[in-house]
């Protein structure tokens, strides 16, 4: 049998500027090398040369779910179980809403205060919205499996914490929530592309997350939702758009959604977005998970360890055990931000989130060991030499 497992690293899929170390993968992923011409054939040979006929012809329509079907090959996730579109906040919002009609008797949605802000920004408008007395309810990380009590309806949880790299155990937790009777919502924004994830065997009813972190689709690429397939059927959707319905085109006046994965889209697919993510998903063919979580975890070790042997001056916020972790390294500093930008500036780029964390994200697919010992060089001169100090790294932006 022809071996088919691909060894890591794959620079050679990637398009990444000459000298630069690219340790913010988990923030955007890099442009893998296929998609640009994948992309460029669907605007001149499908939508130039077809016109509307694409829809049929090239199957736009059946396309978030052919590449719901790579991801969920990645997430363990069953064939026909994951659909994708929208961004991932809109996912949240679809999958919190059918979650807490799961449990109409429930008023507590349960979340931790380690989430990324717009999934509980979601909650609390989904709350407002519905204006029935529901409460989100917010712990610390490491209290979620005792606060989950009968009267949580849903429990909403982000798996690796963005900021720290924490990762919750998804399996012992899913199994608290079914023990008392709570939905279990798991967003992947951060494990999808960085970690074995086996959604199936998990039990969760529903998962999110996005494309443009670990799956490398592309700013703003769509976003996937998986659904568990046997409670699919009885779920009542929140947004109810014309292509969840189960015949959108007979144009019916009432909302009959889809009896599948289907009834969680919504609108028109982007369809330029969607074929940047399919060919971006390509890379993983042949990419074990497991193997890829290993070499991370001895990347992102190194990388404490020289560190910590060289900066004194930052403080891991990361659990230093390896399992314990997603696929990124965080350390505190009171200058973050400019050290960051000092970072930046001599090409090692990772990324700080407020108040005074560096993040730093090790995808093997394209950082190998040599990466990783230069990264702490530059970042150990940084420091040494007090380069953050310097005014042209002390500029507020945008986006950070
Ligand atoms: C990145 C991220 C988001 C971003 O949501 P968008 O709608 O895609 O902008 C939401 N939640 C989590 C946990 C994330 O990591």
């Amino acid at each position: 049998m022809k071996d088919t497992s691909r060894s890591l690293p794959a620079k050679e899929l990637f398009d990444l500027p000459e000298g630069v170390i690219y340790l913010d993968g988990n923030s955007l992923g890099p442009l893998p090398k296929s998609v640009a011409a994948h992309v460029a054939e669907t605007i001149t040979g499908q939508w130039g040369a077809h016109l509307i006929k694409g829809w049929n012809v090239d199957d736009w329509m059946g396309l978030p779910k052919q590449v719901g079907d790579m991801i969920g090959r990645l997430i363990g996730a069953p064939t026909g179980s994951v659909t994708t579109g929208d961004t991932l906040s809109i996912k949240v919002f679809q999958a919190l809403a059918s979650a807490v009609k799961m449990r109409p008797d429930r008023r507590v949605i349960l979340s931790d205060s380690g989430n990324f802000p717009s999934d509980l920004y979601m909650a609390q408008g989904l709350i407002s919205h519905m204006g029935q007395g529901h409460e989100l309810r917010v712990v610390a990380p490491d209290e979620v499996e005792a606060a989950i009590t009968d009267e949580v309806a849903a429990v909403m949880l982000t798996e690796v914490d963005y900021r720290t790299g924490r990762k919750h155990d998804m399996t012992a937790l899913t199994q608290a929530a079914h023990r008392a009777d709570a939905v279990m919502i798991w967003d992947l924004a951060h494990s999808a592309g960085a970690l074995p994830v086996d959604l199936e065997g998990s039990g969760c009813e529903f998962a999110v997350g996005c494309t443009y972190k670990y799956l490398n689709g592309g700013p703003g690429a769509p976003a996937f939702i998986y659904v568990r397939p046997d409670i699919v059927g009885d779920l009542s959707p929140a947004l109810c758009g014309w292509l969840g319905h189960d015949a959108p085109f007979a144009f019916e006046p009432g909302y009959r959604p889809a009896p599948d994965i289907e009834r969680m889209r919504v609108g028109t697919p982007p369809i330029l977005q969607l074929r940047a993510l399919e060919a971006a998903m390509r890379v993983w063919d042949g990419v074990d998970m497991n193997e890829l979580r290993a070499a991370c975890l001895s990347l992102s070790d190194l990388f404490i360890a020289e560190v910590e042997a060289r900066c004194p001056e930052l403080t891991l916020a990361s659990p230093r055990e390896g399992t314990l972790r997603g696929s990124q390294v965080s350390f505190i500093f009171e200058h973050g931000d400019a050290a960051m930008q000092a970072l930046v500036a001599r090409n090692v780029i990772g990324d700080f989130r407020a108040p005074n964390i560096m993040r730093f994200g090790f995808t093997p697919l394209y950082i190998d060991e040599s990466d990783v010992r230069r990264a702490a060089d530059v970042l150990a001169d940084v420091m040494r030499n007090r380069l953050w100090d310097r005014p042209e790294y002390k500029q507020t932006r945008r986006v950070t």
